[in-house]
């Protein structure tokens, strides 16, 4: 989940970068602009303080429109979020983002080799493609601007946030140590696969078919976890049902959340926080539902937004935001420079370290929620599976986001081989992975991937790392002699005291020293990662004794289904259909199933006029469709894009007629633009044929 500032907002000349921006759009305030100082000590602190009191209003206006658009998602306010042109062609998938919710739904719930295909490769060809034309120039004048500031390239800035020599060994050792782990679970999931799947589609000895794994980047598998479950005869803990029992719903779950914290000693959320939050999915506008957590830089202002149900995983989700907003609580006070976590990854793990607590069955029933603690081997081994889908199937991916970025930054992958560099990580031997179907260097897969079109650096890997250390501490702190996956910190103020100690420091100190001060040591290791997941690590090893670790059968690949994707297309064809002539409630899905494949709508109604003057309609809020078949939240690029391919295929037409007479080189820009102001109007509009066109054509010359 993210968090809105740190990574971004980190120094004096991001605040620059964004006076620029208001800069193009209104006059600056007279209080905003430069004054003048002396090279002196006390001036020198003047400039400090002016520039940190500018800084907490530039930063609150340029939050505050991100705020205003992600929850509310026009192009008024897009246009007013965006300040600069070479952004916009990365804000692109913010409309995206809005239909990869039902696509991770099928990813997540669907057992169909062949539907899970299509989604998968149609939000990459969508999602990603697009994109790979603009990436060269992004990656261009985002070093262009690092080296500006003294750097190699942009991957080094990035890496300078962890100030530490040697970050990219120290993240390869990290890995090493969590390896065993991880390919004790690949084999173990790649052997359910297999019986469920069969030998078509899975190879024992090769990578898993990435599409399987319950996610659309495969970076988390717990959403297959009932084809995993190690003891299906034993219940697998979730409250879900009691919160609804309970009559609970999202303001509850945030207050509960909230009484963790105070339990521990922290601080409450401000009035501001209950009033301005968005905690649930507003029923009247489109809103970016990914969860996050904000900071304002006013020092009062700090929101979340959520698209929260009632069940069990958001309500760790709930624990996890509002770990973020604790954090903005606790260092508020710093200078703006200092205002994020110790380095990019604990923000993240903070966050976190509070889930590791609340889901425990001890905490589950103190809160009420859970009758009995019931703590027998198998209940905590299938909690544990679970838990391994979630965090261990999750590092590899969380270490080669970046890693493939550095390469690209660096030039050591030049864009002829963004894809297959991307791939590459993934399957390598060492590095981890699966994959599926052959990919070319004609898409661009990485692009498909949230953070890589809106910039922002992936710090997971680190976090997942972090968030067991500090959970060993505090277990520690709260006299918690119990096995580190059944501790719960809650009410031990002295665990409260420890995690006080790490946010308030914010940025202000080099992290190696903010963990010394607060739980004694200045490295990040994975030692209490691997003593949390022993007993499963154990029964993993059991479980594959006869298994191969690893895929050295790695150019395997599975074949594609017979009859697709026609079978997929006409499922959707029939159900779309469906919704269309019934438009009942329980048409819902079926409407939902048609909205995931957009671009295959699209694709189909590109010779239908009705279809476009629909769409039309809808974007422009008339409401007056006439195809319901067409999803709301529709992007006018597509419509554009449908505009352009069809003048282009007017323009070749004319030159296939006429290719001697014409060049639209020739034809200046400034005649183009004339052209497309006429002073009068026609009344109405007449078919033509081609032929007349032409002849009506030539003659013209003549005269
Ligand atoms: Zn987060």
């Amino acid at each position: 989940m993210a968090v809105i500032t740190a990574c971004v907002h980190r120094s004096v000349k991001t605040a620059l970068l964004l006076l620029s921006v208001f800069l193009l759009s209104e006059a600056l305030p007279a209080s905003w602009l430069p004054g003048s100082y002396a090279n002196t000590t006390s001036d020198a602190l003047r400039f400090l303080s002016d520039y940190n009191s500018t800084a907490e209003e530039v930063f609150f206006k340029s939050v505050l429109a991100g705020w205003n658009y992600n929850t509310n998602l026009t192009d008024y306010n897009s246009k007013l979020q965006v300040g600069e042109p070479v952004w916009c062609s990365f804000i692109i998938p913010w409309v995206i983002v809005i239909h990869l919710k039902d696509l991770s739904e099928i990813l997540a719930n669907s057992r169909s080799y062949k539907k899970l295909l299509f989604a998968w490769e149609g939000w990459r060809n969508a999602a990603g493609v697009p994109l790979k034309q603009h990436y060269p120039r992004f990656v261009e004048l985002s070093n262009k601007a690092a080296r500006g500031d003294g750097f190699e390239d942009t991957g080094a800035y990035w890496r300078s946030w962890y100030e530490t020599e040697t970050f990219q060994e120290d993240l390869e050792k990290l890995y090493k140590t969590i390896e065993p782990l991880y390919l004790n679970l690949h084999a173990f999931v790649r052997r359910k696969l297999y019986n469920f799947y069969g030998p078509k589609y899975i190879n024992l000895k090769g990578p898993i078919p990435a599409h399987l794994l319950g996610n659309m980047w495969a970076q988390s598998w717990s959403n297959i976890y009932n084809m995993m479950i190690p003891f299906p005869g034993k219940p697998f803990l979730d409250v879900t049902g009691e919160m609804v029992r309970q009559g609970y719903n999202a303001t509850r779950m945030f207050h509960l959340a909230e009484e963790f914290f105070t339990s521990l000693g922290l601080k409450e959320m401000p009035s501001e926080f209950w009033e301005k939050s968005m905690l649930v999915k507003p029923a009247d506008r489109e809103v970016v539902c990914h969860a996050s957590a904000w900071d304002f830089y006013n020092r009062k202002d700090f929101r979340i937004k959520q698209c929260t149900t009632v069940t069990m995983d958001d309500l760790f989700t709930v624990h996890h935001e509002m770990g973020h907003i604790q954090y903005f609580l606790q260092y508020k006070d710093q200078p703006v420079g200092y205002r994020s976590g110790a380095n990019p990854g604990f923000h993240e793990a903070i966050g976190d370290v509070m889930s590791l607590s609340v889901s425990t069955p001890k905490h589950l029933h103190e809160i009420n929620l859970l009758e009995s603690v019931t703590s027998d081997v198998e209940t905590d081994l299938n909690f544990l599976l679970k838990t391994a889908l979630d965090k261990i199937a999750f590092l590899p991916f969380g270490y080669l986001v970046d890693l493939w970025r550095w390469g690209v930054f660096s030039g050591s992958t030049p864009p002829e081989k963004y894809n297959s560099a991307w791939w590459q990580l993934r399957f390598d031997s060492n590095k981890m992975e699966l994959t599926f179907q052959e990919r070319t260097e004609e898409h661009f897969d990485p692009g498909a991937k949230f953070h890589i079109p809106v910039i922002l650096c992936y710090r997971y890997f680190i976090s997942f790392i972090l968030q067991f250390q500090l959970h060993e501490k505090l277990c520690e702190a709260a006299n918690q002699s119990s096995p580190l996956h059944t501790c719960d910190i809650y009410r031990s103020t002295e665990a409260g005291a420890i995690l006080k100690k790490v946010m308030e420091a914010g940025s202000s100190k080099p992290w190696p020293e903010v963990l010394q001060e607060a739980i004694g040591t200045r490295e990040i290791n994975a030692t209490s990662l691997m003593k949390y997941f022993e007993p499963i690590i154990k029964w993993l090893e059991e479980q594959n004794v006869n298994e191969t670790l690893g895929w050295p059968e790695l150019s395997w690949v599975p074949p594609i289904p017979e009859g697709y994707p026609e079978d997929v297309l006409a499922e959707i064809k029939a159900s779309a259909r469906k919704w269309r002539f019934t438009n009942l409630e329980e048409s819902y899905l079926i409407w939902k199933n048609s909205l995931l494949f957009i671009f295959f709508i699209i694709e189909e109604n590109n010779n239908n006029p009705r279809f476009v003057f629909s769409s039309v309609a809808k974007l422009t809020q008339s409401h007056s469709s006439v195809d319901p078949s067409i999803p709301f939240a529709l992007s006018s690029n597509y419509f554009m894009g449908f505009f352009i391919n069809k003048i282009d295929s007017i323009k070749n037409k004319i030159l296939d007629i006429l290719p001697n007479m014409i060049t639209w080189s020739s034809v200046s820009e400034a005649v183009l633009e004339e052209s497309l102001k006429p002073d009068q109007c026609l009344d109405y509009l007449d078919t033509i044929e081609l032929s007349e066109l032409s002849k009506t054509f030539a003659s013209s010359k003549t005269c």
